[in-house]
């Protein structure tokens, strides 16, 4: 294996892998229904990689020092027979760790095959437990007891971790973050809050939405005592707290307030073969042509080139930022 390192000196770790760019939702801060309506062009199934052709990039990836996975879309579940790429991925030496990012709708059914198949982890995206806001953040096309169902599932699964996703938007659902907290206090489901980001051009995102960590913080201390914990490694995206009088941990992700750029060992693949070396990336690199023609020597060798030159730190510079060029879309590569 051969280590390589950006020119921040940050190695690579994490690879991001969306296998679906289409959705079963149209969250309003990710892919807005009046933007992403029934014309819209997503991908046909030619343009997207196949298993054996992600099980190959995934290869030249752990050979440079990737061991976990991290299996997003649009919403993976809607590709078929995931667990039989986990079961591919599994095999590949070097990769420990596979985890899945879901909005749940499938999942119960889906959940023990894909543990079988070597799951080892899972984040299930829930902004809401109101039954009515829930359908609207999922752009009407969610039912949230259906995803309650599946939380419980994998808490009571051999799975290693269950962590939901919410993300907090002031006047749209600041008022959930108590209930989510008080559903799943005491229990082994962690619940992490992300900070409203400015990902993409579609969202309409402006500052104002944004409900911070420190606002967050404030609001959980007014009911109770929390204290940071250290970090399990480093690089982990959340800053971690426990409660001083429950069990359970709560989770917080601070790309606005408090940007986490200097450890980021991720690198993202979206679903036609592109990778991108940041979230907020306006500039994508194809490597659909190596990989397809099997140019594997050098697709290696591109792959490297492109972290040993990257340089991204979008969180760190956002405010200082004045380029109004397109980015790329959260739904095309994932959480
Ligand atoms: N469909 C799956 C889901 O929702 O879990 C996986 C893909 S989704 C793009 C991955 C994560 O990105 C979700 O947890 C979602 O809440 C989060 N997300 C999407 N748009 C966001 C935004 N503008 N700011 C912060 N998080 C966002
Ligand atoms: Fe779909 Fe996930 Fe985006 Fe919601 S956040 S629209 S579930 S991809
Ligand atoms: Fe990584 Fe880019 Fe996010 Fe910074 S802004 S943490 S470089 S993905």
């Amino acid at each position: 294996m051969k280590n390589i390192t950006d020119k921040l000196s940050r190695p690579i770790k994490d690879l991001r892998i969306s296998v679906m760019d289409t959705c079963n939702y149209r969250c309003p801060y990710c892919m807005p229904a009046d933007k992403f309506d029934d014309d819209y062009q997503f991908l046909k199934k030619e343009q997207r990689l196949g298993f054996s052709e992600i099980e190959k990039v995934v290869k030249v990836f752990a050979g440079f020092g990737v061991n976990k996975i991290r299996l997003t879309g649009g919403e993976p579940l809607l590709r078929r027979d995931l667990d039989r790429l986990i079961k591919f991925l599994k095999r590949i030496d070097g990769i420990n760790d596979i985890a899945l990012t879901t909005n749940g709708q499938l999942l119960q059914r889906q959940l023990p095959k894909l543990i079988e198949a070597g799951l080892d982890r899972i984040n299930i995206s829930l902004d809401t437990i109101d039954e009515d806001l829930y359908y609207k953040m999922s752009g009407k096309r969610g039912k949230l007891s259906v995803v309650l169902d599946a939380i419980d599932a994998a808490s009571e699964s051999s799975l290693k971790s269950v962590k939901l996703n919410c993300v907090v938007q002031k006047g749209v659902n600041d008022d959930q973050i108590i209930p989510l907290l008080e559903r799943y206090q005491d229990t082994n489901v962690v619940v992490r809050f992300i900070e409203f980001m400015d990902v993409g051009t579609k969202n309409g995102w402006t500052k104002e939405e944004v409900i911070d960590f420190n606002d967050i913080v404030q609001i959980i201390e007014n009911k109770w005592k929390i204290s940071p914990v250290e970090p399990n490694y480093i690089g982990e995206v959340a800053s971690r707290y426990k409660y001083d009088n429950h069990q359970g941990e709560i989770g917080f992700i601070t790309s606005i307030s408090k940007p986490f750029c200097r450890t980021c060992s991720r690198a993202r693949l979206s679903a036609d073969g592109k990778l991108y070396t940041c979230l907020f990336a306006h500039q994508e690199h194809d490597l659909m042509p190596l990989i397809r023609n099997n140019k594997d020597e050098e697709l290696a060798q591109i792959i490297a080139s492109i972290w040993q030159n990257r340089d991204d730190r979008y969180s760190e510079i956002r405010n200082q930022s004045k380029d109004n060029k397109e980015r790329i879309e959260m739904y095309m590569i994932g959480g």
